[in-house]
C-alpha cells in the first residue's frame, strides 16, 4: 500500500499517528525513540500493514504474474496500484476529502524525514493523493520512481504489465481491502474499557522524602530495589496512565483516549482522591515493578519505564530538573490536552482516540 490507504488506515487516529503513518518509508531501523510516542506508533503500525499485505495470498499471487525480468521491482508498482483503485473509489466522498486535506496539511506543516524531504513537497503541490484516481497518473508515478532508482528504468517496464493485467490487479484489490481494512485499520468498535494507574503519587512531604533518598537512586538501583519514597519519586507526575484506554479483545490493541478518569486533576496531573481512588475507580491499578514490564502502553517518556529499560532520566525530570512544572512545559504531561472523563458521552469516546498500542 502506498501513502492513500496508509493515511485510511491509519485516519481514526490522532494527526501524530496518521503522521507517523505517512512518513514511515522513510524512517530506518528499530530505534524510534527519536519520534513522539504516537508518530512512533504511527510507523509501527505502518511497518505491519505493509508486512501484511507483502504476505497477503493476492498480492503474491499478483507479483508472480509480472514479467520475470521485473518481477522484484513489481511489489513497488503493487503498491502504488492499489492506492489508484482507492483513489478511484473514494473518489468524491466526503472522508476521503477530508482525510487529503488533513494529509496534505500534515505534511506541509511538518519536516520529512531526510529520505522523503523532497517528494513530500511535491505530492501535495501536485495532489498526487487525489492524482492516483488516474491510472495514467499512477503509471506515470510508477515509472518516475523508476528513474529515481540506479540502472535501468525497471519500473517503467512494468507498465505495459499493469495496463494488461488491470482486471485482474482490480480483482485483488476488491478481495484485499476490505479483509485488511478489516484486520489492520484503526478500530472504531472496541469491546471493553479499562482504566489504569498506578501508586507513584506523592504521599509524604516532598523534603522528608528527599532526605530519605539515596543519591541519583534511579542510576544505582533496580526498581525492585527502590525504597517507597524513590519509587514515588520516580514518577515524573504526567498523569499519562490516568488517560482512559479502550482495549479491543479481538485484536489485542488498546487504544489510549485524551480523555482522563474522572478522578484526574488535569491542571495538577495529581489524582484528587488518591487514598480513596480504588471505592470510585475500580479499574485503577497499583503499579508494581512487575507491571511496569508487563504494561507495555505505560509512555517512552515514563520514569518507571526508562528505569526498567535501562535507559537515562530525560533533563526535564524533576529528579534532575528540580522544577515540577517542567514536564507540562515540555508538552509531556496530559495538561494541555487532556479532557475530563465527565464532560465526554460514552458513546462519543472512540472519537477521542489519540494512539492504538499493540498489548
Ligand atoms: S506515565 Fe509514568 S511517569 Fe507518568 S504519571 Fe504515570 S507512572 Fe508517573
Ligand atoms: S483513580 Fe486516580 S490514580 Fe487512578 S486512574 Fe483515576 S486519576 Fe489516576
Amino acid at each position: 500500500m502506498n501513502f492513500l490507504a496508509h493515511a485510511w488506515l491509519a485516519r481514526a487516529g490522532s494527526d501524530d499517528f496518521l503522521y507517523g503513518n505517512l512518513i514511515a518509508d522513510g524512517v530506518k531501523g528499530r530505534d524510534l525513540s527519536g519520534w513522539s510516542d504516537a508518530t512512533a506508533l504511527g510507523i509501527r503500525h505502518h511497518r505491519r500493514v505493509d508486512a501484511w499485505v507483502d504476505s497477503h495470498p493476492c498480492v503474491a499471487g499478483a507479483r508472480r504474474r509480472a514479467p520475470t525480468a521485473q518481477r522484484r521491482y513489481a511489489g513497488i508498482a503493487l503498491d502504488m496500484v492499489w492506492d489508484h483503485f482507492l483513489a478511484r473509489d473514494m473518489a468524491g466522498r466526503q472522508d476521503h476529502e477530508q482525510l487529503i486535506e488533513r494529509c496534505y496539511q500534515l505534511l506541509s506543516t511538518r519536516p520529512a524525514p531526510n529520505r522523503l524531504a523532497g517528494m513530500m513537497p511535491l505530492l501535495v503541490k501536485h495532489d498526487w493523493l487525489r492524482g492516483y484516481a488516474d491510472f495514467e497518473f499512477t503509471c506515470r508515478a510508477v515509472a518516475g520512481i523508476g528513474r529515481r532508482l540506479s540502472g535501468p528504468n525497471q519500473l517503467a517496464a512494468l507498465v505495459p504489465w499493469l495496463h494488461d493485467d488491470y482486471p485482474r490487479l482490480e480483482q485483488d484489490f476488491q478481495s484485499l481491502w476490505p479483509v485488511l481494512f478489516e484486520a489492520l485499520s484503526l478500530k472504531h468498535s472496541v469491546a471493553k474499557t479499562q482504566l489504569y494507574s498506578v501508586c507513584c503519587r506523592v504521599t509524604m512531604k516532598e523534603e522528608a522524602m528527599k532526605a530519605t533518598m539515596r543519591e541519583r537512586f534511579w542510576e544505582r538501583f533496580t526498581l525492585e530495589e527502590l525504597t517507597p519514597p524513590e519509587w514515588e519519586a520516580l514518577c515524573d507526575g504526567c498523569g499519562q496512565c490516568c488517560l482512559l484506554k479502550l482495549h479491543d479483545e479481538e485484536t489485542q490493541e488498546l487504544a489510549v483516549l485524551n480523555v482522563a478518569c474522572r478522578l484526574l486533576d488535569i491542571q495538577s496531573c495529581q489524582c484528587s482522591d488518591y487514598p480513596n481512588r480504588f471505592d470510585s475507580v475500580p479499574d485503577c491499578t497499583q503499579l508494581t515493578p512487575a507491571l511496569v514490564k508487563e504494561f507495555t502502553w505505560l509512555p517512552q517518556s515514563c520514569g518507571y519505564r526508562r528505569v526498567s529499560e535501562g535507559r537515562k532520566l530525560a533533563g526535564w525530570h524533576p529528579l534532575l530538573s528540580n522544577d515540577a512544572e517542567r514536564v507540562h512545559r515540555k508538552g509531556i504531561s496530559v495538561r494541555s490536552f487532556a479532557v475530563s472523563q465527565d464532560d465526554v458521552p460514552e458513546k462519543q469516546l472512540e472519537s477521542h482516540i489519540i494512539a492504538i498500542l499493540p498489548m
